[in-house]
This record gives C-alpha cells, sequence and structure tokens, in this order.
C-alpha cells in the first residue's frame, strides 16, 4: 500500500475521532414515490445543505437517503372533496414510520477510529417527504395546505423525544421553490435538536418561521441558536432523547 495514503488515512480517522470526537447524527431519509429531497442551494460558490448548515453548530450530521418508493396513502373520501385523499395524518405519519425506519430512536455506540481504538456514538433522526398535504386542525378530514413540515416527534410512543420528521410535498412552496424547501427541512432538523422558534432572530434565520422569513432568508443560525447547538448538553441537543424543551428561552 502506498504509505502516504494509509499515513493520510490514519491521520484522516484521528481527526475525525479526537476533533470531531466522533459524536454524529443520521438523518435516516425517506420519501414517497413522485417525490424529491430537497436538493443543494450554492450560496457564494459554496454548496450548502443539511450538512454544512448543522456544521456551523459544530454538530456533525449525515444524510442517508433510503427508502425513496413508498406508495402514497389511499383513504377515506374527504367530505369537502369526495374524489381526493391528499391529506396525511399523525396516526398515518406513524404507521409510515414504523414501516419504514430501520435506524433506531435513540443512539448506538460502535468501535472506531485506528485498531476500532475509540468509541463512537451516533444519534438518528427520522425524515420522511411524504405526496399529501398535512391533516391540519381544521376541523373534520380538511388539509393544511400552508404546512410546509413539521417535527411530529416519532411512532415510538414517547412524549415528543424529537426523532422524526416529515415535509409535505403537495404543499406548493415545497415543491416549486427548492430555496425555502431546503430552509424548512433545516428548520425542522432544528426542531430535533431541540431548538425553538424563539432561537430566531425574527427576520433571516433558520428558526424563524416560514411566515416570519418571507423571501428573505439565509441559512444560518442566530446567536442563541448557536449557543444552543456548541454549547448546551449533548442529551439537550442530539435528536431522539429528552423530550423537547418548549420554553423560550432555553430552560435548561
Ligand atoms: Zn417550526
Ligand atoms: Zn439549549
Amino acid at each position: 500500500m502506498n504509505s502516504f495514503f494509509s499515513l493520510s488515512r490514519i491521520i484522516f480517522a484521528l481527526a475525525l475521532t479526537t476533533l470531531i470526537g466522533c459524536t454524529t447524527a443520521r438523518i435516516e431519509y425517506d420519501r414517497m414515490t413522485a417525490t424529491q429531497y430537497p436538493q443543494p442551494e450554492i450560496i457564494s460558490g459554496d454548496e450548502v445543505n443539511l450538512t454544512t448548515i448543522y456544521w456551523q453548530g459544530e454538530r456533525l450530521v449525515g444524510v442517508d437517503e433510503d427508502t425513496t418508493n413508498i406508495a402514497a396513502l389511499t383513504g377515506p373520501a374527504n367530505p369537502l372533496d369526495p374524489n381526493q385523499y391528499d391529506y396525511i395524518t399523525l396516526a398515518e405519519l406513524e404507521t409510515v414510520e414504523t414501516a419504514n425506519r430501520r435506524d433506531p430512536i435513540g443512539s448506538v455506540t460502535f468501535s472506531c477510529g485506528p485498531s476500532n481504538a475509540y468509541t463512537c456514538t451516533r444519534y438518528h433522526l427520522y425524515g420522511v417527504v411524504v405526496n399529501h398535504y398535512w391533516e391540519g386542525s381544521c376541523g373534520l378530514a380538511c388539509r393544511d395546505t400552508g404546512m410546509l413540515g413539521l417535527m411530529y416527534a416519532g411512532a415510538s410512543g414517547a412524549t415528543n423525544d424529537r426523532s422524526a420528521f416529515a415535509s409535505f410535498w403537495k404543499n406548493s412552496i415545497v415543491n416549486s421553490d427548492n430555496g425555502k424547501y431546503l430552509r424548512s427541512t433545516a428548520h425542522e432538523v432544528g426542531h430535533a435538536f431541540n431548538l425553538n422558534h424563539c432561537d430566531g432572530d425574527g427576520s433571516m434565520t433558520i428558526m424563524n418561521q416560514t411566515g416570519t422569513v418571507g423571501s428573505t432568508y439565509n441559512y444560518e443560525f442566530s446567536a442563541s441558536s448557536l449557543d444552543h447547538l456548541q454549547n448546551h448538553a449533548d442529551n439537550e441537543v442530539w435528536p431522539g432523547l429528552s423530550p423537547r424543551d418548549y420554553a423560550c428561552p432555553h430552560a435548561h
């Protein structure tokens, strides 16, 4: 073996295990047939994706595009529009997750690094792009056409363990404006990392709601978001652990 490459590999592995601490999160990302994942955006010549966004918070997030052919659901006719079933309910989201989720909720640890001398930890977040609207809360069998995405907590039965999110492909922004779709996805992942809307800056950053940012937004975190991601306790930050903290600002 070329000694330069083997040395490089060791240095690289050491850098990963010492600098990063080898604690990561993996988004197991599924989608229904005829939907798309958010694509990277190019900002000032640099690619922006979920990994680069979360690296700002010094959290290493990998994306594993997994099952891409989940069938859209069919169901009872909507009394307001009997020919369609174009929305998904919370219970149905949980059913889709249960049928397709591979990574466990929470974390796994495994040996890593040179000679497997290190212990790495990986946390898991499940994401799914559904070819539906969100059911919303507008009454019997209606749709919320304005909802882009939702961190719905996951199908574990735990109260809001921040372990899963969905994007609603039928929303007209999601299926036509990739920049906002990527922003919305990063926002839902932010909820899984225990960030709240008060962690937005009120104008441009990721944790503002879509209606707040309008068409002027960036892919950055506010100071309070960065403080949470970089400095707060791991078990309050990584997905799939403690219940979401709704307090604004953070109570922990
Ligand atoms: Zn939100
Ligand atoms: Zn915090």
